[in-house]
Parts: structure tokens; sequence; C-alpha cells
């Protein structure tokens, strides 16, 4: 729910874009509120998608205050984040976020889809909770809309901390093993595999090369550094050299 209006929202972009036209070979994804989509699609460039921070669990109706899949993508969105931990924290379940997947497969929105432990235990809890938060998110959702599915992980202790406070690059690389196996298992090893996998949690230019380049993974989910686009900038031209 940042930044707080239009004008300063349509200030930040336009220093995204600036920092994003000298990053080369990247994909970026910009979900802002959904009131300021519309105004962002009008001059969206290349390489630059569009996506909303929740879709409804509804497909349209007697819903007030919900915004639909179809509503979001009719505006210019391309993607959707479903299940973030906000979220999930203001009671969301994965069966909820498993009909919001689907609504969103079928207006042909992609799915960045947010999963991640609240807390570690000694015991290794924390692995089978991250299981079972995919394996429930994506009940019944066919291998073939796998191409539509990115996860993004986001253990919910490291979001909001201090870039020192965000996940070692060596443990983020055993949570990315640990997902494609999952997702192995319930899809077959191949259709895994091809799932890009994010990470998110206090990602900022100081930590941006040890995450990606030790952990390996596809890409980063950036909150509030993405409200500051000098910082912003700084993780792009990072990742662009990794
Ligand atoms: C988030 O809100 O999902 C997030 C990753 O935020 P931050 O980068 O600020 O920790």
């Amino acid at each position: 729910m940042n930044p707080k209006n239009i004008a300063v929202a349509e200030k930040i972009f336009t220093g995204i874009k600036k920092v994003f036209s000298r990053s080369k070979n990247l994909n970026i994804i910009i979900c802002p509120p959904f009131p300021y989509i519309k105004t962002f699609n009008a001059d969206l460039p290349s390489g630059m998608f569009l996506g909303t921070q929740n879709v409804s669990a509804e497909s349209i109706g007697a819903f007030t205050g919900e915004v639909a899949s179809s509503m979001a993508k009719s505006v210019g969105a391309v993607y959707t984040i479903v299940g973030h931990s906000e979220r999930r924290a203001m009671g969301e379940t994965n069966e909820s976020v498993n009909k919001k997947v689907m609504q969103a497969l079928l207006a042909k929105l992609s799915v960045i889809l947010c999963v991640g432990e609240r807390e570690r235990d000694s015991d290794g809890r924390y692995l089978s909770f991250l299981k079972d938060q995919i394996k429930n998110s994506l009940a019944k959702i066919p291998k073939k809309a796998l191409s539509q599915i990115i996860i993004a992980y986001e253990p919910v202790w490291a979001i909001g901390k201090k870039d020192t406070e965000a996940m070692k690059g060596r443990d983020v690389h055993e949570m990315l093993i640990f997902i494609r196996k999952t997702l192995s298992d319930m899809y077959g090893g191949e259709s895994g595999a091809k799932v890009p996998i994010l990470y998110g949690g206090s990602v900022t230019p100081l930590n941006t090369g040890e995450i990606v380049g030790e952990g390996n993974v596809d890409g980063l989910l950036v909150g509030r550094q993405s409200l500051v686009p000098e910082s912003f900038g700084e993780i792009l031209s990072i990742v662009s050299r990794i």
C-alpha cells in the first residue's frame, strides 16, 4: 500500500524507467497498487511488465471491494502476485490462495505465487510447512499451467528487515533446491525445473550480488527498494552483471 498517491507513484515510475533503460537483458515486473496500473500501462518500455498485488478468489459478481483477475487484465496487468505473506496475515489460507491462482490463470494472468515460512525451527518443520504451502496453493493446477507460474520464496522472518538480516545466498540456494524438488514430486522432473524461482526479503544493493550469485535464483522480489529508483537501479545493474 505504497506510495501514497498517483503523483508520487508517477515520479517513482519515471525513475524506475530511467534506471531500467540502462540495464541489459533483464525483465522486470512492476506490481503497483490497483489504481496506478492503467496510468503506468500507457507508457511501458519493452521488457517491463505490469502486475497486481492481489486478485479476488471469485470470478465476477457481488463481492464489493474485490478486484477480479479479468478487471486487472483489462487495464494492463500481465501478472499478479498471489498469497503474499501480508495478505496471508490478513486471513488468506492456502485454499483461498489456490482459488485466486485458478481465477488468475482463467483470466490469462501469470501468477507470482508467494510462499515462505514464518519462522525456522531446529526440527525442520518449516520445510513441511513450505511443502504444504506449495502443494495446497497449487492444488488441481495442471502441469500445462506451470508456464504461467513463478514462485517467489519469501521467508516471512526476512521481509522488511535490515539488509544484513536477509537470507544468506547459500541458504537461498538450499531452499531453491527444496522448492524445485517439491515441484518435481508434484509435476515430474523437467516441469519443476522450468518454473522460475525468485527470492524476496530485504533485498538491497548490498546483498543482491550474494543472494543472486550464490543463491542462483531466477530473480528477486524487491519491496521497499523498489520505491527508491536509484537503489533499484543498482540492484538491476548488479543482477545484469551476474
Ligand atoms: C515484500 O514486501 O515482499 C518484501 C520483500 O519487502 P522488502 O524487500 O522490503 O523486505
